[in-house]
């Protein structure tokens, strides 16, 4: 899981399994349990990026996909 602020962040990929360096961000929510200030945040690789936005995607939740620049990095 991403922690919120003062934890540092692991810029590793989501997916299980996978602890690839991620390269891309995927924030998302459910609109169902989510309000519409709340966004969760995915870290994807570029190998798995299209399976996480796919995979909310077809579950009709509003996702946004950011590209991390290197800065980004802790
Ligand atoms: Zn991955």
């Amino acid at each position: 899981m991403i922690g919120l602020s003062s934890e540092p962040e692991r810029l590793a990929c989501s997916r299980a399994g996978c602890s690839v360096t991620a390269d891309f961000r995927i924030e998302w929510r459910n609109p169902k349990i989510h309000s519409a200030d709340r966004v969760k945040v995915w870290l994807a690789c570029a190998e798995h990026r299209e399976y996480l936005e796919n995979f909310l995607s077809s579950r009709d939740f509003p996702v946004n996909v950011v590209q991390l620049s290197p800065e980004d990095a802790p």
